[in-house]
């Protein structure tokens, strides 16, 4: 199916067939889950190129799939690959190659058209199939879990980092292959920064305090925020979260299939916009989560995507005052003919 669709985009590319290096799509494609290796889709072929070290792995994981082994350089296989399979208009990844790859691939194979492609398979992979939005939940779950595990031992003077590593251990040792992203904590002024790292400062009473983690399980990615306060707020506190919480509310209620990813990020905007706060809400709405964490489709105000049923987005509104510190609730939701699936259930209280 999943083949069946990229060669179809391929036809329509007016090409004789993709070479696919990027890691996860080579993954969704193939199902192979190793970390070398390169694949050619053409309308009759399905070829997957790597070394000795996977062979065995390509066996088992990989069915669909004719492995050409890779015994020097893959330069020495290339040209063979391109012939057999009569590929003279060649498509390639031109966001996942190098220029030094590119360089060195095109001298090896003389004679073929090399033609740049963008997102061709991150097209594909935006839509999940009822497989893949099972995988997701247990990852998703898994976040839920976490958070609410550092709930129970968060407390002032734990540093930065060590409610992080809480978080990862949490993880680590309840199912995730590994974390999605570096876990992010960070408290009062630090929280003002979107993409803070957790530091070595001690989280206090009274202060914001933000917290971005996810985990990866069976090769499928989550991402939840949650912003909590240990003691009792200030004021800005509980203006700015009610805000925010609207803006994503809202969002989440009005959703759905068919509209851009400009769209439902202006749906959040507009209310953190009227709230006075539009200028501390910096970054997009959103993004897809698959495979990997940051994929298609964009929801912010550049994205020239429309969510589809099937999507997977986060919903995640934040606002930030320099100095004081941030604000920002994530959801991860799936998109839905009328309106959305919220997937994450970690509560949204501030208070511990
Ligand atoms: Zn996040
Ligand atoms: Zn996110």
């Amino acid at each position: 199916m999943r083949l069946e669709k990229l060669r179809e985009a391929i036809a329509a590319e007016g090409l004789d067939g993709l070479l696919v290096t990027q890691p996860e799509n080579r993954r969704y494609l193939s199902g192979f889950t190793g970390s070398a290796g390169v694949l050619l889709i053409t309308p009759d072929f399905a070829l997957i190129a790597t070394d000795f070290r996977y062979f065995e792995q390509v066996g088992r994981e990989c069915p669909q799939f004719e492995l050409v082994k890779i015994e020097g350089k893959f330069t020495e296989v290339l040209p063979e690959m391109l012939a057999d399979a009569g590929v003279k208009r060649l498509g390639f990844e031109s966001e996942h190659l190098t220029v030094a790859q590119y360089e060195e691939w095109q001298r090896a194979a003389k004679g073929v058209e090399w033609v740049p492609t963008k997102g061709l398979v991150e097209k594909i992979r935006m839509v999940k199939t009822p497989e893949e939005v099972e995988a997701i939940r247990k990852a998703v779950a898994l976040a839920d879990e976490a958070f609410a595990h550092i709930c129970e031992c968060i407390h002032p003077g734990m540093t930065e980092k060590e409610a992080a590593w809480e978080l990862e251990v949490y993880m680590r040792t309840h199912g995730a292959q590994k974390l999605a992203f570096d876990i992010i904590v960070a408290s009062g002024p630090n929280g003002a920064m979107p993409h803070a790292k957790a530091t070595d400062k001690p989280i206090e009473e009274g202060e914001p305090i933000v917290m971005d983690l996810g985990c990866v399980v069976n090769g499928y990615c989550s991402d939840l925020t949650r912003t909590i306060v240990l003691g009792s707020p200030d004021e800005r506190f509980r203006e700015i979260y009610e805000i925010v919480l609207r803006a994503q509310e809202e969002a989440e209620r009005r959703i759905k299939a068919g509209i851009s990813g400009r769209e439902a990020d202006a749906i959040a905007r507009q209310v953190i916009d009227e709230a006075g706060y539009g200028d501390k809400f910096g970054h997009n709405l959103g993004h897809g989560v698959g495979l990997a964490v940051h994929e298609k489709p964009a929801v912010g105000r550049l994205s020239e995507d429309t969510l589809e049923a099937g999507c997977i987005i986060t919903v995640e509104p934040g606002i930030y005052i320099p100095g004081w510190g941030g604000i920002r609730i994530e959801d991860m939701v799936l998109v839905k003919e009328e309106g959305t699936e919220v997937l994450t259930q970690a509560p949204k209280r501030w208070e511990i």
